[in-house]
């Protein structure tokens, strides 16, 4: 399997063993999640900085550079030898009403929307891909299998595809209606679990008896390490002036750790000059890892009745919980859940203030600034990064009825007004 000069290997986040990327999931030493980690003494600053500007003459001029060949350096695989869809580079759009409404000095929504799969998580799941189909050439990885609420599912069923390796998502019933139509559109195998995603583990576990290569975020040590692109093109689009702070949806913790891990990696490298304060927004339904934080604990405990309307957010045992603490710790930042009517409340609020449609789960970054700004938490200075995870085309009908709900009427026109 070929990688990066710079590439040390995968590092147990227990052990601290460094193994070969040959090594497909976790720690065989311990079964603890692995991390790839780098030797960054030999990786140029200047030739990132470069490759990123679109006036150095290395790239065609007025062109940057694709994110992933720019930041190749800082990841685990050659770019020919990584699938790509065009996934990444995705727009940081200003919302300067929401600035206003947030009493900051910018704000700006990275919306991950626009992801070939309509999600943030194609990021890992098409580096974890990349990689399984590199392996391939030596091991048997078939078939992929991932659990998921719905869009890791949808995006692992594409990866998947474009490699002709066999998947399966396994979802439960309640996953969105899109994420189940496109994985069966895509090409990939889909189980459906009656209930939550705890029935789509159970059911993974249960059901595919013969071995499986799991996708599952921190099962694979490449979900947060694809997510780790969020942050360097939020650093390539500001010309390397690194945000305040920067709201993530936490689901299983890889977006989290990813951005914080990008950050650090660029200042690292001189890149940056800080890493921003790296929020976790949780839904008040199910918020583990809010909750540990909240109580000062380096491990969340499994929310017991997870529920909430944003089903990517409801994620009660977060694979990468650990690390995504530890992440909102060193980067000084914090955590912050919403109600669900606060979720949707925000996401069609952006929505009609800010062009960008959110979907369900995305909406809990607004939310959670609109709570933080509620609480000061934010100087008045502060540049302000919300990730949306996934498109507003995921889930229309959780938006639309949140409004119908509130007495909103739909007209067939798209206009809406207040019932009597
Ligand atoms: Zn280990």
């Amino acid at each position: 399997m070929e990688t990066t000069e710079a590439f040390r290997g995968l590092e147990c986040v227990d052990c601290g063993a460094v193994h070969e990327a040959t090594v497909a999931t976790v720690c065989p030493d311990c079964g603890s999640s692995l991390d790839p980690v780098y030797e960054y003494t030999s990786i140029s600053a200047e030739s990132i900085r470069n490759e990123g500007d679109p006036d150095s003459g290395q790239t065609t001029p007025g062109i940057r550079a694709r994110a992933r060949e720019a930041f190749a350096a800082l990841l685990p695989l050659a770019p020919e030898t990584s699938l790509t869809a065009g996934e990444g580079d995705t727009p940081l759009v200003a919302a300067p009403r929401l600035a206003d409404e947030l009493d900051v000095a910018e704000v700006m929504i990275k919306d991950e929307g626009s992801n070939p799969t309509g999600s943030a998580l194609d990021r890992g799941i098409c580096l974890a891909v990349s990689a399984a189909a590199e392996l391939a050439h030596e091991q048997s990885v078939e078939p992929l299998a991932v659990a998921s609420p719905g869009n890791a599912g949808q995006s692992a069923a594409a990866y998947a595809g474009r490699a002709d390796l066999r998947s399966y998502a396994f979802v439960p019933s309640r996953c969105a209606f899109p994420n189940k139509a496109m994985i069966n559109v895509h090409g990939g195998e889909m189980q459906v679990a009656g209930g939550r995603l705890g029935d789509a583990v159970a059911a993974l576990d249960d059901r595919l008896a013969a071995d499986y290569h799991d996708l599952g975020a921190f099962v694979t040590p490449y979900r947060h390490e694809g997510a780790k692109l969020i942050a360097f093109e939020i650093a390539q689009e500001r010309e390397w002036d690194a945000p305040d702070v920067v709201v993530v949806p936490a689901t299983t913790g890889e977006l989290v750790t990813g951005v914080a891990k990008g950050f650090h990696e660029l200042e690292t490298l001189g890149l940056v000059g800080a890493t921003p304060a790296v929020v976790a927004a949780q839904a008040d339904g199910c918020a583990p890892i809010a909750k540990a934080l909240d109580e000062g604990n380096d491990q969340a405990d499994p929310w017991e009745l997870p529920d909430t309307i944003a089903g990517e957010l409801e994620v009660p045992n977060p694979a990468g919980a650990a690390e995504a603490i530890s992440a909102v710790r060193d980067t000084d930042g914090t955590a912050v859940t919403a109600a669900d009517d606060e979720i949707l409340e925000s996401a069609v609020a952006v929505a009609a203030n800010e062009v960008l449609e959110m979907g369900a789960a995305g909406g809990v970054a607004p939310a959670g600034a609109w709570k933080l700004a509620s609480e000061d938490w934010f100087d008045p200075d502060d540049s302000v990064v919300l990730v949306n995870t996934g498109s507003g085309l995921k889930t229309p009908d959780v938006l639309r009825s949140h409004l119908m709900g509130r007495g909103v009427w739909i007209s067939w026109g798209g206009c809406s007004r207040e019932y009597p």
